[in-house]
């Protein structure tokens, strides 16, 4: 068939059309986690059935895990019952668990990449939010709830209302120190927090073919905050390089056979949209948010609007007219889904490289998975930061969600890599976030402040595509 992308995976894994207009669709790969499951491998246990396809299933551990001491049992009996219960039930129905002593444990939407799980054309599922990062790969991936885990677990299938597409197109040169995540923060505060519903976004443009797999896995992450219910990229050379002899990949001639099937996923040229988007790259700046959700940003270097959220500016305690440019922070936090992966500690080490973290602020670096911190080991990243002053931690989501140690504390201020700035999200109920790029997060972290990575590391920050 002919189409885009998101209408002929779906065509290829549709199963039926429901009654009430749903379709069911047929999951490829579904991605489960230690939070989203002990209530669905319940329901699903309390009546006898089996899990229908534990091949198709991969058990991940990231929410709850310390990412200080790892040894068990954790010291939170929450957390603890958790992973065991995770560990129980992928034990009993035959699911294959990336575990902590597993050498590939991290946060599932790191490791699906890393390990090739992730491939274009497949439908995905997790139980988490952010599972639309596997877009990157030209997969049509949703985040889902509980009772849709329990489904998925029941019967590898899903029902899903149909979607339209939206092509949001960026064009042109990134400036120097402008990132992915300012695209993507950029392109949620364009078309607003609640723009995406009843979407899936489809990503193109020069710009965006000329980024990297985890460029691209930084902006599809971000879609469902822009309340589109899946974000991808068409597949092309980058996507398959980058997956050429991963683990799970087909390999030899299969790699081939695979490679020519992706390429017909992708829209084609004559593909009709409902709705299309036009940026120019050049006007991005490095952006930061003020508010309580990722909708309420400006560039570094520009005053907050006369018409700023009354509520949000109450909370974080900011006034229309400030600037974010020289707003001190409390807490430097580099992790998440959205932006730990190796090319990330690379940008935040090249910005603090010789330099030395503020006295009053507590930062740390928490790779996205096992393997992001062991090729950052082989690099030596982790004695740039920990010569910089900052703590490098086991992999985890650690700060982004704080369901586990690392939280913010009261009226902290916290410049974060992540991806939600939303009230508590960091564990303090008053605790305050500012998302940006893992670069401005790390020249925030020296400078005790926000400020223009542009200026305060002129020479180091080469980046720009
Ligand atoms: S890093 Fe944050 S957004 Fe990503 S999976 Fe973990 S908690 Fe969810």
């Amino acid at each position: 068939m002919r189409g885009t992308l998101l209408d002929k995976v779906w065509q290829a894994h549709s199963v039926r059309r429901l009654p009430n207009g749903q379709t069911q669709l047929f999951v490829g790969l579904h991605l489960i986690h230690e939070v989203t499951t002990p209530q669905a491998f319940d329901m699903i246990n309390a009546r006898g059935w089996r899990v229908a396809m534990p091949e198709r299933t991969i058990g991940t551990v990231d929410h709850i895990v310390p990412t200080l001491d790892q040894r068990r049992p954790f010291l939170d009996v929450m957390a603890e019952d958790m992973l065991s219960a995770l560990e129980r039930n992928c034990r009993e129905h035959g699911i294959r668990l990336l575990n902590i002593d597993s050498g590939h444990q991290g946060i599932v939407h790191v490791i699906g990449p890393e390990l090739g799980l992730t491939q274009p054309g497949m439908t995905i599922a997790c139980g988490d939010s952010h599972t639309s990062t596997h877009g990157a790969f030209g997969a049509v991936a949703f985040g889902i709830g509980t009772s849709q885990v329990r489904d998925v677990l029941a019967s590898q299938c899903l029902a899903m209302e149909p979607l339209k597409v939206r092509r949001i197109a960026v064009r042109g040169r990134l400036g120097r120190g402008v990132y992915a995540k300012d695209v993507i923060l950029d392109i949620i505060r364009r078309l607003g927090v609640k723009g995406g519903a009843g979407y899936a976004y489809e990503y193109a443009g020069d710009t965006i073919e000329r980024m990297s797999m985890d460029e691209r896995m930084t902006i599809c992450n971000m879609s469902i905050e822009g309340a589109a219910r899946a974000g991808y990229v068409n597949p092309d050379e980058t996507t398959f390089d980058y997956l050429r002899g991963r683990q799970f990949v087909p390999q030899g001639d299969a790699f081939e056979r695979a490679t020519a099937w992706w390429s017909s996923m992708a829209s084609d040229a004559d593909a009709s949209y409902d709705d299309e988007v036009e940026l120019k790259a050049e006007e991005i700046r490095p952006t930061v948010t003020w508010g309580i959700n990722p909708g309420q940003s400006v560039a570094v270097d520009e005053a907050l609007p006369a018409s700023a959220d009354p509520e949000a500016l109450a909370f974080m305690g900011f006034r229309a007219g400030q600037r974010m440019q020289g707003t001190k922070i409390d807490v430097a936090f580099v992790g998440s889904c959205t932006n730990a992966r190796l090319s990330d500690l690379r940008e935040a080490a090249r910005v603090i490289r010789g330099q030395h973290v503020a006295p009053h602020v507590k930062a740390l670096v928490v790779p996205g998975s096992q393997a992001v911190r062991a090729a950052a080991e082989r690099e030596g990243l982790d004695r740039v930061f920990l010569e910089a002053g900052f703590e490098w931690r086991a992999a985890g989501c650690s700060m982004c969600l704080a369901m586990n140690p690392d939280r913010l504390e009261g009226r902290e201020i916290c410049a974060s890599s992540s991806n939600r700035n939303f009230k508590g999200r960091q564990g303090s109920p008053t605790g305050r976030t500012l998302l940006m790029s893992p670069a401005m997060v790390a020249a925030a972290a020296v400078a005790g402040e926000v400020v223009d990575v542009r200026e305060f590391a002129a020479a180091e920050v080469t980046r720009g595509r």
